[in-house]
């Protein structure tokens, strides 16, 4: 009697050993969770915050690989990395899909981790299979909608297994989420201040900030910065004749020119009214002439039709000016001259007659 009490007395002690162990583990799960998930509410902007979900959680939870894959139909997460001037290409660990299936083909259900021995066929989309033998895809929703999922990678076959409890991973992806979609209005308000509504081009006010930004770059990796400054031809003349709707129908179609002659590198501003201002990175005076005569052939060679049918035939002239910031010991100063010098070859060009590009003799 004695020695089965003994030995139950012996098994409920190990039992409890076993649940303490197991509730200071869970302790410590949960306060790597909670560090993490305080880290991704505290990113400052979607860039930081998208390094948060990969690079932070990768470090975090010590796992051997860790893919953010997020839909984005219409590129605006992609935009908007672009505008704030990291591009998507800068996060290796980020894949932007254009269809949901690509997610939705990793999960049994929408709104639950999905742990397993990671395979060939199911994960091929998310990341290199090779490299992981267990994953966990824990999916990213929006109001019940499915928005991206992240995707973690273990060399070890039994660190995720469908036996795991999913409610820290499931908490986490939640969390991280709402920061998505937070990061994301955040970077669209910040944006929607920084463009022209009518155009889409950047408005004055980035120009200066940005200014700034492209001739230290361009001091830096010694490379040429040109600038183009643009003013359609008479432009008031349409206005007078035809109504400011179809003028606004003009700028538009114009500004849709420009910018189907640009790299995605290059800046393109609306500076006022009907002028324009292109910043061109890595672009020596020579190559920004090329493409001032491209723009200036694309608008004036096809008549713009509007919308009430009339054929409008619209000329733009060109100042061009370039800096190479790196051949000066200050850089302040630099920004106003590439623009100062721009509009005075602009003022020639339209003094020659318009309908022209002109390069700055300084
Ligand atoms: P120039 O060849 O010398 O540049 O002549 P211009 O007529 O183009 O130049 P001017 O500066 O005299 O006129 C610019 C006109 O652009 C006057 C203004 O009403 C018009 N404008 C400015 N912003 C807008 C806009 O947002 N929409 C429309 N429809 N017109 C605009
Ligand atoms: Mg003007
Ligand atoms: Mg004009």
């Amino acid at each position: 009697m004695s020695s089965k009490l003994e030995h139950e007395n012996r098994s409920l002690k190990q039992q409890l050993y076993a649940f303490k162990k197991e509730a200071s583990n869970n302790e410590a799960l949960l306060k790597k969770f909670q560090e993490r998930e305080l880290a991704l509410l505290a990113s400052d902007s979607l860039a930081e915050l998208l390094v948060s979900l990969t690079e932070g959680l990768r470090l975090s939870f010590n796992l051997d690989q860790i893919k953010l894959t997020l839909y984005d139909p219409e590129s605006e997460i992609q935009k908007l990395l672009q505008h704030s001037n990291t591009p998507a290409e800068c996060f290796t660990d980020v894949n932007f899909v254009n269809s949901l299936q690509d997610i939705s083909c990793n999960l049994r259900n929408e709104d639950t981790p999905w742990l397993g021995p990671c395979m060939s066929g199911k994960h091929g989309k998310l990341f290199d299979v090779s490299e992981s033998r267990s994953v966990a895809i824990l999916p990213l929703t929006l109001r019940n909608e499915l928005t991206g999922c992240i995707a973690m990678g273990s060399n070890d076959s039994k660190r995720f297994t469908r036996s795991h409890a999913t409610d820290f991973l499931q908490r986490l992806a939640a969390i991280g989420s709402v920061c998505l979609e937070n990061a994301i209005n955040r970077e669209l308000i910040i944006l929607s201040g920084l463009t022209d509504a009518l155009t889409g081009f950047y408005n004055r006010a980035y120009l200066e900030r940005r200014l700034n930004e492209e001739i230290s770059r361009a001091s830096r990796y010694q490379q040429p910065l040109s600038c183009l400054f643009l003013d359609i031809d008479f432009f008031k003349k349409v206005n007078d004749t035809h109504g400011h709707a179809s003028g606004d129908y003009v700028l538009k179609e114009v500004a849709r020119r420009i910018l189907s002659q640009l790299r995605g590198s290059d800046i393109p501003v609306r500076f006022g009214g009907e002028e324009f201002t292109l910043l061109l990175p890595q672009t020596c005076s020579e190559e920004a002439l090329l493409l001032a005569e491209r723009i200036r052939q694309a608008i004036h060679s096809t008549p713009v039709t509007t919308d009430d049918g009339l054929q409008l035939t619209i000329t733009i002239s060109i100042g061009i000016s370039q800096t190479l910031a790196h051949e000066h010991e200050k850089l302040a100063g630099l920004g106003a001259a590439l623009l100062h010098d721009a509009d005075t070859a602009l003022y020639q060009a339209k003094e020659a007659g318009r309908n022209r590009a002109v390069l700055s003799t300084h």
